[in-house]
């Protein structure tokens, strides 16, 4: 048994005008109740607006992972410093997609037009690879076919670095999408630079970044991306709907079978 502190706050669009509301929130998360006191707008919100609350509940889920890791006489392995992940294809949903393309134009200069430049370089690799057609048919169908794991491997082939990744470690640490937090190694390090299911050990938990992709992608034509074409997929895709409450949308992501078929 491992101590966890009682509740964990949690926040998100609160800089918004209007009123706000607050909920308590009881999740099981590795087979132990996990208390979250949530403050989100009282209005429609769309799941952009809800990253923070999404990636807080990401935050405990993968800290309960750990614990239960470390209390099994394993560690981590991932560390700052080690980047061989940040070369496979990271599956952004819309929402996270449009955050980061915020972020990347909020950035002081010349970050800003450095990241920029990363971004269309990977373009351009990929696009001479062949693999950028078949990275926008594989994000417009859906998950989980064969197409994406063949694609994931002929991606992960081309060595494409992440564009937030500086000196081997990320640059975005705070910021980082659900599917960057999730994945995590008890297998050495220097395993991850040709992974395979017999080399890489992966470690198992309760994931939201599916649903959330899920939930993205059941309201609009598109839903995800790999990381290294979110800039151009949130150029090209509208701005989001707002058109449910916030606890609806809270609901659909945390109760969603977090077993669904995923990169
Ligand atoms: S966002 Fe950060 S953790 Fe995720 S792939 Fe990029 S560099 Fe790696």
């Amino acid at each position: 048994m491992v101590a966890h502190p009682a509740s964990t706050r949690l926040a998100a669009g609160t800089d918004r005008p209007g009123p706000t509301i607050t909920g308590q929130v009881t999740l099981k998360i590795e087979d132990e109740p996990a208390a979250f006191e949530i403050t989100i707008p009282a209005g429609n919100l769309a799941p952009d607006d809800l990253l923070p609350v999404f990636q807080g509940i990401t935050d405990v889920m993968v800290a309960r992972a750990e614990a239960r890791v470390r209390s099994g006489g394993k560690s981590i392995s991932c560390r700052a410093g080690c980047g061989a992940c940040c070369r496979q294809l990271v599956p952004v949903s819309e929402a996270e997609a449009r955050a980061l393309a915020r972020l990347v134009e909020a950035l002081p200069e010349p970050r800003r037009s450095t990241v920029r430049a990363k971004f269309q370089d990977a373009l351009i690799a990929l696009d001479a690879a062949g693999v950028l057609p078949r990275v926008d048919r594989v994000c417009g169908e859906g998950e989980g076919d064969d197409d994406l794991v063949d694609l994931g491997l002929d991606y992960f082939r081309l060595g494409i670095a992440c564009p937030f990744l500086e000196a081997e470690s990320c640059s975005i640490h705070s910021d980082r999408p659900l599917s960057c937090r999730e994945f995590l190694v008890t297998s050495p390090r220097e395993n991850c630079a040709a992974p395979s299911a017999e080399t890489v050990a992966t470690v198992k938990m309760a994931r939201l970044s599916p649903a959330l992709r899920a939930v993205c992608r059941a309201s609009t034509h598109g839903g995800w991306t790999p990381m290294v074409t979110a800039l151009r997929f949130a150029a090209a895709t509208p701005p989001p709907t707002r058109d449910r409450a916030g606890v609806e949308i809270l609901g659909q992501v945390i109760n969603r079978d977090a077993s669904e078929p995923k990169p």
